[in-house]
């Protein structure tokens, strides 16, 4: 094995929402794939494509290929209880080395669920309020094929769990509180409401699918 900038990273299409492969349940990589010359090149141009939209995650399927993995931008600090227009500054000035995560399962800790605005690369242009699990543990293995478990709070939760929903053929439109879906442009409109402001506004307790 060697580093994985010996492999040349190549900017991938990322399927739009209507692609079949979005709506698959991804299947799970061994040992040997993970560490497999095809596989590390897959994981650094993923990197490169996330880096590039930019964007703080990115799921195999949604480049269109049904394997368990997934890049998420690492050290994300930040939580629901800042600003969002200030979370949206420092996910944008974040440079760390994304995490790779592979066949991730993950556990909710604690009952807090948090909803908070959400978007996706393969739903262009749009977003919502989704509420998640404000803390949880994710078991995964990294791209040595090592396995690792973290813990994550706050938006760094949400991302992982809005990323291993696509290795289940999940997107964030199946969970959002279905009144707060709008265009990215519109978002201007509520620029000044908060979270729970939008949510109270727009009435948007009940959400399409409650539980899977
Ligand atoms: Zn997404």
């Amino acid at each position: 094995m060697g580093e994985s900038t010996k492999y040349e990273a190549r900017l991938l299409t990322i399927c739009q929402v209507g692609h079949p492969v979005l709506r698959q349940e991804a299947r799970t990589l061994s040992k040997e794939e993970i560490q497999s010359d095809w596989i590390q090149a897959l994981i650094a141009s993923m990197k490169k494509t996330m880096k590039s939209v930019p964007g703080v995650g990115l799921a195999a399927p949604q480049v269109g290929l049904p394997l368990q993995i997934a890049v998420i931008e690492d050290r994300i600090e930040y939580t629901n209880h800042v600003p969002q227009e200030k979370s949206d500054e420092r996910q944008r000035t974040s440079f760390a080395d994304p995490i790779v995560i592979i066949n991730p399962t993950f556990t909710v800790i604690g009952e807090t669920e948090v909803e908070f605005s959400e978007g996706c690369l393969s739903l262009d242009g749009f977003e919502a309020l989704v509420p998640r699990a404000h803390k949880i543990r994710v078991d995964y293995q990294d791209e040595t094929a090592n396995s690792q478990t973290l813990e994550a709070e706050g938006w760094y939760a949400r991302i992982l769990q809005h990323e291993i929903d696509h290795l289940r053929g999940i997107m964030y439109i199946d969970r959002m509180a279905t009144r707060s879906f709008m265009s990215s442009k519109n978002k201007s409109y509520w620029y000044f409401h908060s979270s729970s402001d939008l949510s109270r506004l727009l009435g948007t307790n009940s959400r399409a699918v409650k539980e899977y």
